[in-house]
């Protein structure tokens, strides 16, 4: 079905089609079945059917209104893997039935300093994200990848290795990229011990990642029963994080710190791992501020940072990466149905690792 509308400036009349999608119409309110318009390729949009989505904790975030700012309806889902099925007269990079993914960003201003360097994430103008974002072409918000189908500017569309399961690919798209941005930018590699604080999404990830790289992985848990599985991930070592003598084992001794803890924690325990002009950099987002002690700083020359998503060309590199190393995101594929659930069991941290939408389930 395909409608004529007029565009917030009013200038352009863009023709649309009409999706069915899944989404929430209020912060309280459950997730169910609505449409949405997507709008018919421009030049160098590509239109990409979508197979898979991956469930991220900023979905539900987004969905109930936690960080503030969503626009209703919403339509959560920036972990897409699909397959293009239209393309714009002007696209080179893909054709017809390419495989095709779409992570957190669907367009930036791509004039400012961060835009030039590929660095989309942060755009000065602020990166469009792929939900909840100003939809500059339809006047409405973005919406993601709880939805049939999706329509992006060839620049933000990525390409999937052959060989990587579709399904399994999608949550590469955040926590893949969020774990491989800092990693790559503090340099893990061989003969660096690098630390992963909290075995969730990100930090499942976040141990295949860095292991893929070289480095010595120590895995920092709370909880006895994912020792194992961190050393089924790769994990050269497994500290429970509330015993005291294990974490002095690690005292002054890790190179690299990657924090994906979003719960209220001690960060001045994990500062006290590094050794001298070792980084910590937080990708978990904590809602209240973490005291940080002068003296977990001053002495051992440490940083303390943080990293967010990563750019398109650096989302490019990641999968081809985990292309070669043959990495994918360990996963609980679920029904479109079955969301309003996930979401519950995600709170609880009752997932191994990510959930994925089987979006075939919509057209049910
Ligand atoms: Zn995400
Ligand atoms: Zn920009």
């Amino acid at each position: 079905m395909e409608a004529v509308r007029t565009t917030a400036e009013g200038a352009t009349r863009i023709k649309t089609k009409e999706v069915k999608a899944f989404g929430t119409q209020a912060a309280d309110a459950d997730l169910g079945q609505m449409n949405i318009q997507r709008r018919t390729p421009t030049p160098h949009d590509v239109e990409i059917e979508i197979l898979y989505c991956g469930v991220c904790h900023s979905d539900l975030h987004t969905a109930r209104n936690e960080w503030h700012g969503t626009i209703y309806p919403c339509v959560p889902g920036h972990e897409i893997v699909g397959r293009i099925v239209n393309v714009g007269s002007h696209v080179k990079k893909f054709k017809v039935g390419d495989s095709a993914a779409v992570g957190c960003m669907v367009d930036s201003c791509r004039e400012c300093q961060y835009c030039k360097e590929g660095l989309e994430q942060y755009c000065e103008q602020g990166n469009i994200q792929t939900y909840n974002s100003p939809d500059k072409h339809l006047g409405t918000q973005t919406y993601g990848g709880y939805s049939e189908s999706v329509v992006v500017h060839e620049d933000f569309v990525l390409r999937v290795p052959e060989n990587l399961d579709l399904a399994a690919t999608a949550p590469l798209l955040c926590a893949g990229i969020t774990t491989y941005s800092p990693l790559k930018h503090w340099n893990v590699g061989a003969g660096k011990k690098v630390g992963i604080v909290g075995l969730g999404g990100l930090g499942h990830m976040g141990v295949k990642l860095a292991k893929a790289m070289g480095a010595e992985v120590i895995v920092f848990t709370t909880s006895t029963s994912k020792v194992e599985d961190a050393k089924r991930l790769g994990a050269d070592d497994v500290v429970l994080s509330k015993d005291p003598d294990q974490m002095n084992r690690y005292a002054g001794k890790l190179h690299f710190v990657l924090d994906a803890v979003s719960a209220k924690h001690d960060i001045n325990e994990y500062l006290n791992l590094l050794r001298v002009d070792g980084s910590l950099a937080l990708v978990g987002a904590p809602e209240h501020p973490l005291p940080v002690a002068a003296f977990s700083l001053i002495p051992m020359r440490r940083s303390f940072a943080g990293s967010m998503i990563g750019g398109i060309p650096e989302t490019q590199e990641m999968l081809d990466f985990c292309g070669r190393h043959n990495i994918v995101s360990d996963i609980e594929m679920i029904g479109i149905q079955q969301i309003n659930e996930a979401y519950d069991r995600l709170l609880k941290g009752d997932v191994k690792y990510r959930f994925v939408i089987d979006m075939a389930s919509l057209k049910k």
